[in-house]
């Protein structure tokens, strides 16, 4: 037990979004064109990158089609992403050609800051495993889901805020914590593991093979994707048209 009076908890905030920020990058199309060209150019590619841009475009697009994937890891995008931890536990299953830093929950109190699905979430699932579709849920849905989650997310959040006053330790502490919690972290990767993780984590009319992610880490996937598509336009182009499959 400690002496000192804790502060008085915070109100609990609900959330139906996620953040998704580029902090920092090192990433563009001449990236991949220099990687691909000392093949050829030898230590001259460097020289080559001005040259042609119609030719540019052929060769990513050519590496793309044919499954030469390391010019595509030339290249570093790191994100700092707040998202319920039920999308970390989907995102760090990615473990090739990504580095992740996560927040802690034995250094610091954990935050009150909980996930509720917002009005456009499909809340109704059909299908078999593996296939899923969603459907609307109705107004009694949405209002059920909301009030279920906000009840258990306070009392949860109280008996945290319980076992910290009685001097608990976080560590331990957060174990009644639910997976809705936002969590926050900075991941880094590459073109080419940006390339796997959005084939796999988004839906999209394009994809040779479709996947059926989870909203939430689609709604992460869709704001990496855009963030990447201004830094690497021909590599984005060169994967939406053969298919979104990383090479
Ligand atoms: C729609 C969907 C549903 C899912 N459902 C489940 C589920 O119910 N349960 C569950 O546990 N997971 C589930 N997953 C997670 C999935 O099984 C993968 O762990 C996740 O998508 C990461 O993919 P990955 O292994 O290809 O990526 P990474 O770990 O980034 O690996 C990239 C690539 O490297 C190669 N590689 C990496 N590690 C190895 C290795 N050890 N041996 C050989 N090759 C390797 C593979 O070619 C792999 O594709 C699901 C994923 C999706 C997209």
């Amino acid at each position: 037990m400690t002496d000192t009076p804790r502060p008085t908890a915070p109100e609990p905030e609900f959330r139906d979004d996620v953040h998704v920020e580029l902090v920092k990058h090192n990433a563009a199309d001449s990236d991949v064109l220099w990687a691909a060209r000392v093949s050829t150019a030898g230590e001259q590619s460097l020289e080559e990158l001005a040259k042609d841009p119609e030719r540019s475009t052929g060769l990513i697009n050519y590496l793309m089609r044919d499954r030469h994937g390391s010019p595509f890891e030339h290249n570093s995008m790191t994100f700092l992403v707040s998202a319920p931890i039920f999308v970390f536990r989907e995102f760090m299953r990615h473990r090739v050609g990504w580095s992740y830093n996560e927040e802690s929950g034995r250094y610091r109190e954990l935050q009150p800051v909980f996930y509720v699905p917002g009005a456009d979430r499909r809340l109704v699932q059909e299908g078999r495993p593996g296939k899923y579709h969603f459907v609307e849920g109705s107004p009694g849905q949405h209002k059920a889901a909301r009030e279920a989650m906000e009840t258990s997310y306070r009392h949860s959040y109280d008996a945290y805020q319980r076992m910290l006053a009685e001097g608990i330790a976080r560590e331990v502490a957060r174990a009644v914590l639910p997976v809705g919690l936002f969590s926050s972290m900075y991941a880094t990767c590459n073109a080419r593991s940006l390339m796997h993780f959005l084939g796999l984590r988004t839906q999209h009319e394009l994809a040779a093979v479709p996947s059926f992610p989870q909203r939430e880490i689609e709604m992460v996937a869709e704001r990496m994707e855009l963030e990447w598509s201004r830094l690497m336009p021909l590599t984005h182009a060169a994967f939406n048209s053969n298919g979104r499959q990383a090479p």
